[in-house]
């Protein structure tokens, strides 16, 4: 059997598969990019990417198709029954520090598209599309897998695998990984529409209306788009929801469905899973493959994307012999937590909508319409950042002061930057190894964000995915970094040991 050799094989060109391949041709790592289908995903997905997404997938080529056909959402508000605010999140409307919009309503197929062609662009990696994973062995350091196209089967050698071959990967249960479920599951129907004569937008505001008889999401998407989520009732089946006709009846208090037509549907079950383990040797798994949350927070392809981001680096480092496997230990260690935390406030938030008891809505609607109105509406969403990876000033996602008339990230890239007050012999040596470096003075910095990050510190270094690793002392730092880089972990200050 034809057998060829690459670095990483990546399984899967969905969002997350197609990031990590730019990630790893931008560094000049070489990949073989294996999707199973013609097409990007048919189906509804999803509709709100956050500002460090954006961020992460202006790296990755993505960010600007979806800033071009986008909107944002002007607030997201939880009602019950009666149309009384239970829960509310309203982004202001300035740009987050990391200079995208803290909210992107968007179109899923957009971004696929435009990090397929960014992909493309890589001279590293190679695409292939309707080429399927049929197996795989480990096999020495690395693996060999089966791979079938048109042209019959073939085998493909590489030294990691990452499967970002979505819910269902097929890379995940060949490794025998198995799910820890964290107890979610309920039937939706997804509907998403255009609208008619050139209507924008029906309404800015992402609305879930938690009506016990009937749950419904209506959620603002690229212009001239908007999605219907709807909630199957106990004993409704799949086909008795699907037709034009059962849709047009449950939008009915949301939009005129003669003013829009349907564009695609689909009932999924919303579930909340988390991989017990993302490394198994040679084997990695990121994006949905990994875990799969559901949509009340619009955070799933924004958590792959992260993935592909903490991956990335680490992948390259261990193929140039710069450092061993125990670098890749610490990408569940710091992707996990993460995800775990955003899936259980998913699930709360899916809590507080799927409840079609009539009861225990009027028992929820109580206590939380209890609390005074202020304090039910949140400012924005703001997530945590990392909890390892990081030295003790570090885990918040840097701001990105801006650079020569541009995005700092543009000139930077997908690398580690060190921010200095004054150039040392310690971010001498960083730019000389390849790391860039900048002068706070020379970022305009117009919000001030940097500079309160910086505080009165000398020197801010900040990882490829954008966390803050720590702000201190130029050479601390840069030691510091190269230590975690060489062991996955970062050192204890000699006082705390
Ligand atoms: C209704 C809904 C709403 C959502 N809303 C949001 C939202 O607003 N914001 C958000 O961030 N996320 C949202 N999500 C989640 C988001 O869509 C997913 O997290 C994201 O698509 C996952 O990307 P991925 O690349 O990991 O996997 P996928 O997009 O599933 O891609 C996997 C790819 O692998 C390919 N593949 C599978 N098996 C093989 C094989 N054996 N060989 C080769 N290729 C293979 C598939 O064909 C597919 O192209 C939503 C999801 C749903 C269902």
């Amino acid at each position: 059997m034809k057998r060829e050799e690459t670095e990483v094989l990546i399984v899967g060109l969905g969002p997350v598969g197609a990031a990590l391949g730019v990630y790893l041709g931008r560094m000049g790592v070489s990949a073989i990019a294996i999707e199973r289908d013609a097409e990007v995903y048919p189906l509804p997905r999803a509709a709100h990417l956050d500002h460090e997404t954006m961020r992460l997938l202006h790296l990755a080529g993505g960010a600007e198709a979806v800033a071009r056909a986008s909107q944002p959402l002007s607030s997201y508000e939880f009602r019950n029954a009666a149309g009384e605010l239970l829960l509310g999140f309203k982004p202001t409307g300035d740009l987050a520090p990391t200079g995208w919009p803290y909210s992107s309503m968007f179109h899923q197929p957009t971004l696929e598209h435009a990090l397929r062609a960014r992909l493309a662009e890589m001279s590293t990696v190679s695409t292939r599309l309707c080429h399927a994973l049929k197996t795989y062995e480990v096999a020495g350091e690395g693996i060999v897998a089966q791979v079938e196209s048109g042209d019959g089967v073939y085998e493909i050698a590489a030294r990691f695998i990452v499967g970002c071959d979505g819910g269902n990967s097929t890379v995940r249960r060949k490794a025998g990984i198995a799910l820890d479920d964290m107890g979610f599951d309920e039937p939706w129907l997804v509907v998403d529409t255009v609208l008619k004569n050139g209507v924008t937008r029906l309404s800015t505001i992402g609305f879930q209306h938690c009506d016990p008889a009937r749950p419904v999401t209506s959620m603002p998407m690229a212009p001239g788009r908007h999605r219907f989520e709807i909630m199957l009732r106990p004993g409704e089946k799949p086909e008795d929801v699907v037709s034009d006709e059962a849709i047009s009846a449950m939008i009915a208090p949301y939009a005129d469905a003669s003013a829009l037509d349907i564009e695609r549907r689909a009932v999924y079950r919303f579930h909340a899973v988390i991989a017990k383990t993302w490394r198994a040797g040679p084997v990695i798994l990121a994006g949905d493959a990994a875990h799969q949350m559901p949509p009340f927070l619009g955070q799933g392809l924004c958590s792959g994307t992260r993935d592909a981001a903490n991956l990335a680096f680490k992948i390259e480092a261990v193929l140039r012999g710069r450092t061993k496997d125990c670098l890749l230990d610490s990408y569940q260690a710091e992707r996990e937590p993460h995800v775990r935390m955003i899936t259980e406030m998913a699930v709360a938030m899916g809590r507080v909508v799927c409840t079609q008891d009539a009861e225990a809505a009027r028992q929820r609607d109580e206590q939380m319409l209890a609390a005074p109105e202020a304090s039910r509406m949140s400012p924005l969403l703001s997530l945590d950042g990392i909890r390892s990876g990081i030295l003790e000033s570090g885990g918040a996602i840097a701001p990105d002061p801006g650079f020569d008339g541009g995005r700092l990230d543009d000139a930077a890239g997908y690398a580690a930057l060190l921010i200095v007050r004054a150039e040392d012999d310690a971010s001498r040596a960083f730019a000389g190894a390849g790391g860039f470096v900048a002068r706070l003075d020379a970022l305009p910095d117009r919000a001030g964000h940097l500079a309160a990050a910086f505080g009165d510190r000398p020197a801010i270094l900040i990882r490829p995915d954008r966390y803050v690793f720590g702000a201190g002392e130029a050479a601390a730092l840069t030691g510091a970094w190269a230590a975690y880089l060489a062991t996955g972990k970062v050192p204890v200050p000699a006082a705390a040991a």
